[in-house]
């Protein structure tokens, strides 16, 4: 085997052209604050909100500074208090249970199944233990949303969902972050559309709509949203809910606005990526590839693969053998956790579980970005090097075993 990939896997697309365009004269005008608008003018932010309420087909929209601040935000308007237990996922991302933590509050950690998604059994033994779930689709993997809702509806757990890996995706029809009753996305560079960062939430109920839209920081100028209730709803809730700083601001949202119209464009060719790669690893000996399920339009910007039971030193080879074939895979199963592999036994300002299912599938979960920089032949090229690295690690592994 001697193809080398020579891409990088943390190089996204440009900016397009009409988000720069938008960008400029935003900076001409110098009207970057969300509530520095001129006579009649709506301002980038609120338009973007509209936007994007309308891409959810939620009724209410909020655009905030990260996807971290939009969940933070979503526990405080819920109501979750210093020294309240939320349930999420043992397997997500740090600023997961760190949203939780940031309120004072105790994730219960809930395992991860071989599909990467949330244990609905475990979830149904501890549902009795929290009055909130926050739920990571982490790495865009949707779990059994019927199940998960039914599960959440009878123990009277209320769903928040951080689509951070699917915006642009859907279970069943009903696009990611519209199950539960606020739905948070990031638009972080790394994520569906870029502005460095920054963050949304939307829901349909008015209440936490408008607590959510104090929260960020609105003052009492909530009425130029696009995307909120009526002024009569704030009435009910401005005296009482404090301004936590975490506003969108306008040269962002100008950028995000043309992201969002191509969206849905951008969706299929992540997804053509995603096949590419699935395509070359099928079949692989000793390799797992995660099953989809016809009901989950999912969104490939990530991709994911088990070498299950494997020994670690193994893993290790592989990881390490195709990073000389220019292949980046991040590992969730090192002792030691880098870059953003931190797990729920890394998490150790609150309360860590023994979990071990989701201690097996974290040893042998391999994970790799797809940017769309890359081209179908790239994903095609880093199959084959995945498979060829992996077949010499599994062969050397059969050879001593037999
Ligand atoms: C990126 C990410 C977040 C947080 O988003 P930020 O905008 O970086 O704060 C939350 N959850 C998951 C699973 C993520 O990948």
């Amino acid at each position: 085997m001697t193809e080398i990939f020579t891409g990088s896997f943390t190089q996204q697309e440009s900016i397009p052209e009409e988000g720069i365009e938008a960008a400029l004269a935003v900076l001409r005008h110098g009207r970057l604050h969300r509530y520095n608008v001129a006579d009649g003018e709506l301002g980038e932010t609120a338009l973007l909100e509209q936007e994007f309420a309308a891409y959810t087909g939620a009724r209410f929209a909020l655009a905030c500074a990260s996807g971290g601040y939009a969940m933070c935000t979503a526990l405080r308007a819920l109501g979750v208090k210093a020294g309240d237990k939320v349930l999420s996922n043992a397997f997500t991302l740090a600023p997961v249970p760190g949203a939780i933590a940031s309120l004072g509050a105790r994730p219960v950690y809930v395992g991860v199944t071989e599909a990467l998604t949330l244990d609905l059994d475990e979830l149904e033994a501890k549902a009795d233990q929290a009055d909130v779930l926050l739920l990571s689709h982490m790495r865009g993997h949707i779990c059994d949303m019927d199940r998960l809702m039914a599960i959440c509806e009878n123990a009277g757990v209320r769903v928040v969902e951080d689509c951070a890996h699917t915006m642009g995706a859907r279970w069943r029809g009903v696009p990611s972050g519209r199950h539960g009753v606020i739905g948070c996305y990031s638009c972080q560079t790394y994520k569906h559309v870029n502005s460095g960062e920054g963050g949304f939430l939307v829901t349909d109920d008015e209440e936490l709509a408008a607590r959510a839209i104090v929260l960020s920081g609105s003052y009492m100028l909530y009425e130029r949203h696009l995307a909120a209730p009526p002024p009569e709803v704030f009435d009910r809730v401005k005296y009482e809910t404090p301004n936590i700083s975490g506003r969108m601001d306008n040269l962002r949202a100008a950028i995000l606005r043309p992201q969002l119209r191509t969206l849905d464009e951008q969706v299929s060719r992540w997804n053509a990526r995603y096949r590419a790669l699935e395509d070359g690893l099928q079949g692989t000996p000793g390799l797992t590839l995660i099953p989809r399920p016809e009901v989950e339009e999912y969104v490939g910007s990530s991709f994911q693969l088990l070498l299950l039971d494997w020994p670690k030193d193994d893993v290790m080879n592989v990881v390490s053998r195709c990073a000389a074939k220019g292949v980046e895979l991040k590992w969730f199963g090192a002792d030691e956790p880098t870059a953003f592999t931190s797990r729920y036994d890394s998490w150790r300002y609150s309360d860590v579980p023994s979990l071990p299912d989701s201690d097996r599938v974290l040893a042998g979960l391999l994970d790799m970005r797809v940017p769309l920089t890359f081209s179908l032949e790239d994903c095609a090229l880093i199959a084959r090097i995945i498979r060829a690295e992996v077949g010499a690690v599994y062969q050397q592994a059969v050879r001593q075993a037999g």
